[in-house]
């Protein structure tokens, strides 16, 4: 099964095989090692500077990272402000209420970019912001969202940023100092092509809290995992065989040329199904400029259910993703994250046309 859904990912057969290595306790130097190299890769991904910068593994899907960066680095006397464009800011949102913080939140319209103008304009009437909290790449939509111009109005107000990459890390540009990220949330499954049960928050140490500061949560606590990661333990049992896949994963990305190679792979992947389906006048949501190389979203042709195509496609060997909320009934979603070939691409439009074919003449 070829799975076009925004992960979890197909794996490679040299990651797949990584996870029945043999079995391993989490108490010996061999787990140590193992946790050391991926934390090392992590931050090689995106060059950054293992005195400054810190990543901290966490055995939980992606928004396991996300609330434990947001539940972990701001504080009691912060304030944070959550930008929203789509179902995961709208979670972050969700996140920052559960654990009582101080915050505020700048809803969008689903389909809408973020507001600079609004947004510079919500942190002038909030002198007590502290934070802010943005997705990179919504899912909902396949929207990139400018990190760049909300990282330049955090920095014009010294304000922290805190990112949910999830689905961006490892094939998108993040650029760590430039953007003036705090931290990012992101996993193993995404565009890491890594198996399900780890993720990990990429921090600056320094925005870290201190070991004598009272955590919000025992098993989300960034700080205490940080602290003993950092001598080469970890206070819970991990997912040991996702581990093993994600350093194969990761030397496997660094094999084949790095983040920057993926984003043109997908890019790639992504234009020859904008290509096939332009052809059958399937139109997708965004224009490009707007747009992931990740995901794309697509407006469902006239006369076909999301439930049609979706089984239509899986007889034939594909899954493909719903919309959301309100874009349920009218979008379906197309991810070229994982091991996907361009054949593969080849024959899902071929599938794609054969399944609309039928349906139009049905
Ligand atoms: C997938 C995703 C998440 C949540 O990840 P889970 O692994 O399902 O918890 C969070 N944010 C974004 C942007 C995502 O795409």
């Amino acid at each position: 099964m070829i799975l076009l859904n925004p992960g979890p990912v197909n794996l490679s057969t040299r990651v797949r095989q990584a996870l029945i290595k043999p079995d391993l306790c989490h108490r010996e130097a061999e787990f140590s090692w193992l946790q050391q190299q991926i934390r090392a890769r992590l931050l090689d991904v995106y060059g950054l500077d293992a005195e400054r910068w810190a990543a901290v593994l966490l055995t939980g899907s992606g928004t396991a990272a996300v609330e434990a960066m947001i539940s972990s680095l701001v504080p009691d006397s912060g304030h944070l402000l959550v930008l929203a464009n789509g179902v995961y800011g709208e979670r972050m949102s969700s996140i920052a209420g559960i654990h009582g913080l101080q915050y505020v939140s700048l809803p969008h319209p689903w389909q809408a970019p973020l507001d600079l103008n609004r947004i510079a304009a919500c942190l002038a009437e909030n002198p007590r912001i502290t934070h802010v909290a943005v997705v990179h790449h919504e899912t909902t939509t396949g929207r990139l969202n400018d990190l760049a111009g909300i990282g330049a109005l955090c920095r014009a107000r010294k304000l922290s940023l805190l990112v949910d990459g999830v689905s961006s890390f490892g094939a998108e540009r993040l650029d760590f100092d430039a953007f003036g990220i705090t931290a990012c949330a992101a996993t193993a499954n995404k565009c890491l092509h890594g198996a399900p049960g780890v993720s990990f928050v990429i921090t600056r140490r320094e925005a870290l809290p201190g070991a004598d500061m009272r955590p919000r949560s025992l098993y989300l606590d960034l700080a205490g995992y940080c602290r003993l990661q950092d001598a080469g333990s970890t206070p819970f049992t991990p997912s040991i065989p996702a581990f093993y896949a994600l350093l194969e994963a990761l030397l496997e990305l660094d094999e084949a040329g790095g983040f920057g190679q993926r984003h043109d792979r997908y890019q790639a992947l992504l234009r020859a199904v904008h290509d096939g389906l332009a052809a059958l006048a399937i139109e997708p949501l965004l224009p490009p400029a707007d747009s992931s190389v990740v995901l794309n979203a697509y407006h469902l042709p006239r006369g076909v259910s999301y439930q049609a195509l979706h089984d239509g496609l899986k007889q034939g060997g594909f899954v493909i993703y719903a919309g959301q909320g309100a874009l349920a009934q009218t979008l379906f979603r197309v991810s070229a994250m994982g091991a996907i070939e361009p054949a593969d691409i080849e024959r899902f439009v071929a599938a794609l046309t054969d399944v609309i074919g039928a349906r139009i003449t049905a």
